[in-house]
């Protein structure tokens, strides 16, 4: 599928749910991908890109950036304390900020760097163990806390878990968000993004259905 289709059928479900054609936003996630893929879709207009590892973003966003103006990365992947003063600089947006210690490292460094990317928080609707992010009865105080250090949670993410309906982890979501007064909502993959945006999404985070399958997992 290609970059066109997938924004035309985004447009799409923003009409189906009667909102504005643009309130969602497409976060190109090119992990893993070869970076002519990368560059075709960069040469083709789009900015919004997600990456889920701090090393491989370093080693490919910067070159970018400088060529095509206007771009903008998202961390979307976990991150690890120790990592995250290079994903201040590298990112402008966490989508993973998802426990107590790396919320102080953000606190920080915002204040010793002068400036934070917009976070959100990612939420474990699914309370799976294996899975990052806070539990659905934690989330309110968690925010609380993020507020209180003055981070910019701009809303929340989730993954949901592989083997069950999406839409009722994207729901969970969107009322953890409302209650909270968060607006931002990062939900819906390749498989899932329609659904995603009937129930709210703001963005979703779309990679094999745009650049094709990827050659491992990470
Ligand atoms: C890889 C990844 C995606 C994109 O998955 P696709 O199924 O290729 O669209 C979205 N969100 C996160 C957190 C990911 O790691």
């Amino acid at each position: 599928m290609s970059l066109s289709e997938i924004t035309a059928r985004i447009t799409k479900a923003e009409a189906a749910a009667n909102r504005p054609a643009g309130s969602v936003k497409l976060i190109a996630v090119s992990k893993v991908q070869p970076d002519a893929r990368v560059e075709a879709v960069l040469s083709e207009g789009h900015r919004l890109f997600g990456e889920n590892r701090v090393q491989e973003a370093a080693g490919k966003w910067p070159g970018f950036r400088e060529r095509f103006d206007g771009t903008e990365v998202h961390l979307i992947g976990p991150l690890q304390t120790n990592k995250a003063r290079q994903a201040f600089e590298l990112f402008d947006a966490i989508h993973t900020l998802d426990r107590m210690k790396l919320a102080t490292a953000f606190a920080r460094l915002a204040q010793e760097m002068g400036h934070c990317p917009e976070v959100f928080v990612q939420v474990n609707t699914g309370e799976e163990p294996q899975k990052a992010g806070v539990l659905p009865a934690e989330a309110d105080s968690f925010i609380a806390e993020c507020r209180a250090r003055d981070l910019p949670v701009v809303g929340l993410m989730c993954i949901p878990p592989v083997d069950e309906e999406p839409s009722l982890h994207f729901a969970l979501l969107a009322k953890i968000a409302a209650r909270n007064g968060l607006t931002g909502l990062s939900m819906g993959m390749s498989g899932d993004f329609e659904s995603a945006i009937a129930l709210g999404a703001t963005h979703v985070r779309v990679g094999s259905a745009i650049f094709g399958a990827r050659a491992y997992e990470l």
